[in-house]
C-alpha cells in the first residue's frame, strides 16, 4: 500500500519549487530504488527494474500543482504514473521542464531515441506515442539527454 512518509511530506518545499512556470511540458526524472513488479490500470502488471525513469507530461496551467501532485505519496489514482509514484521504491529525483505548452508527445519521441528501454503504452492511452516512460540504466546519461533536449531542470529535493 502508498504510504506516507516524513521524506514526500517535505518533498515540495516553497524554495525548489518557486522558480517553476506555471505552464509547461515536463519530464519528471525519478528512480526506482529497488526493482518492483508494479499492477498499472487496464495493464496486468509491469516489472520495472531497478534505476531512472523519465515520465512526459504536459500541464496547460497549474504545473506547479501537477508537480506537488506527482510527488504525493498518497492520492487518488488518476494516471498510469501515480501508480509508479506511490510505490515506496519510487522516488522524483528532479523536475525537467520546457515553456513550450503541449509539447509532449514530440518530447516522449526526441526521449525514446535515446532512452535504454521504453515502457511500451505507458501514459499514451490518449495519443498515439508508443509511450510516455522511459528508462534509463544511469541517472546522469538520463539527465544529459533532457538538458540537450532544452529542458532546464529545477532543483532535486531533499
Ligand atoms: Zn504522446
Amino acid at each position: 500500500m502508498p504510504q506516507s512518509r516524513k521524506k514526500s511530506k517535505r518533498s515540495l518545499n516553497r524554495k525548489s519549487s518557486y522558480n517553476l512556470p506555471e505552464n509547461g511540458t515536463y519530464a519528471l526524472l525519478l528512480m526506482l530504488q529497488r526493482s518492483a513488479t508494479i499492477k498499472v490500470g487496464s495493464f496486468n502488471k509491469i516489472f520495472f527494474k531497478k534505476g531512472g525513469y523519465v515520465y512526459v507530461g504536459s500541464a496547460r496551467r497549474g504545473l506547479r500543482a501537477r508537480v506537488g501532485r506527482h510527488l504525493a505519496k498518497k492520492k487518488k489514482i488518476h494516471w498510469h504514473i501515480d501508480w509508479v509514484t506511490t510505490n515506496r521504491s519510487a522516488k522524483v529525483y528532479k523536475i525537467w521542464v520546457s515553456s513550450v505548452v503541449g509539447a509532449e508527445c514530440r518530447l516522449a519521441a526526441a526521449i525514446a531515441e535515446e532512452a535504454d528501454e521504453v515502457v511500451r503504452g505507458f501514459g499514451s492511452s490518449d495519443c498515439k506515442c508508443q509511450s510516455h516512460l522511459f528508462y534509463f540504466t544511469s541517472r546522469g546519461r538520463a539527465e544529459l539527454v533532457l538538458s540537450k533536449l532544452g529542458l532546464s531542470s529545477y532543483k532535486s529535493w531533499p
